[in-house]
């Protein structure tokens, strides 16, 4: 299960290049995550201590999880992702385990970004610790905490977690020298839809298509949604008989997404 639980990439081919929008963000993690990950000296001549790990948060599908790997591309670092819910329901009694396996594994790969999606998974505040199951999910949060306070904050290993829920994280994570810095990633702007609809059809057949207009069209959609507008405008110009893609197409293709989102919105909340 060790193998299953985690996905490796060596060095990530994709860089800041793929990621629209999300400028400033790009510009924090690169100075607090990879700077320290290829310049370590420069924080130790000066004499601070970069953080050991920081926290993405912001809505589903805007890019926390592309925006570390574009991070470990740049850098050219070791790109380990776990997601902290399938310790609780895929590898239960394995949690703590894995999670030393990982920071094993991210040491002997340096320099190296663990990733970890939802954190809030084995990171969240409990009032009680009435089950095993709720002892389980603590135990995995304790090794996570041993394992960051137990490493050096120049030695090559950064972490970077990832939540939609930070309000119910658990403040002990927060302290310093574990996710001291916290970067919200937002839903992009009009010029972050631009850019992003720029980037999934980089290698699309266009033929007058406006994109500006498809990103006034796209307020409230995250990054996701407009890659799967891009997808699904292909799908349409194929359904039409047509080798490239147009307006038309895109606008159908907005509408189609736009439908899914409510759907969703409906059923969940
Ligand atoms: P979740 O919270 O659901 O895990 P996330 O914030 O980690 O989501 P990603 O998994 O990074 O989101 O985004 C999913 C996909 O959507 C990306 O692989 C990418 O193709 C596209 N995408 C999202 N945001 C952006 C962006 N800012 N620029 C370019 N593509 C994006």
């Amino acid at each position: 299960p060790l193998v299953e639980a985690m996905e490796i990439e060596e060095r990530p081919s994709i860089t800041f290049k793929d990621v629209g929008g999300l400028e400033e963000q790009i510009r924090e993690i690169y100075e607090v995550v990879g700077l320290p990950l290829i310049k370590p000296q420069l924080f130790d001549e000066i004499g601070v201590e970069p953080p050991k790990g920081v926290l993405l948060y912001g809505p589903p599908g805007t890019g926390k999880t592309l925006v570390a790997r574009a991070l470990a591309g740049e850098v050219k670092a070791t790109f380990i992702r776990v997601v902290a819910s399938q310790f609780v329901n895929k590898f239960i009694g394995e949690g703590a385990r894995i999670v030393r396996e990982v920071f094993r594994l991210a040491k002997e790969k340096k320099p190296s970004i663990i990733f970890i999606d939802e954190i809030d998974a084995i990171g969240s505040r409990r009032v009680d610790m009435g089950t095993s199951g709720d002892r389980e999910v603590q135990r995995t949060m304790l090794q996570l905490l041993a394992e960051m306070d137990g490493f050096d904050p120049l030695e090559g290993v950064k972490v970077v977690a990832a939540t939609n829920r930070i309000d119910l994280l658990d403040p002990a994570l927060l302290r310093p020298g574990r996710f001291d810095r916290i970067i919200e990633i937002p839903l992009p702007d009009k010029k972050g839809r631009l850019e992003i609809l720029k980037i999934h059809t980089r290698n699309m057949k266009l033929k007058d298509v406006d994109l500006e207009e498809i990103a006034s069209m796209t307020e409230g959609f995250s990054g996701a949604e407009l890659k799967a507008v891009a997808t699904e405008a292909g799908f349409f110009a194929i359904r039409d008989g047509k080798n490239y893609v147009s307006q038309e197409h895109f606008i159908k293709a907005v509408d189609k997404v736009r439908n899914r989102m409510e759907k969703r919105k409906q059923i969940f909340g």
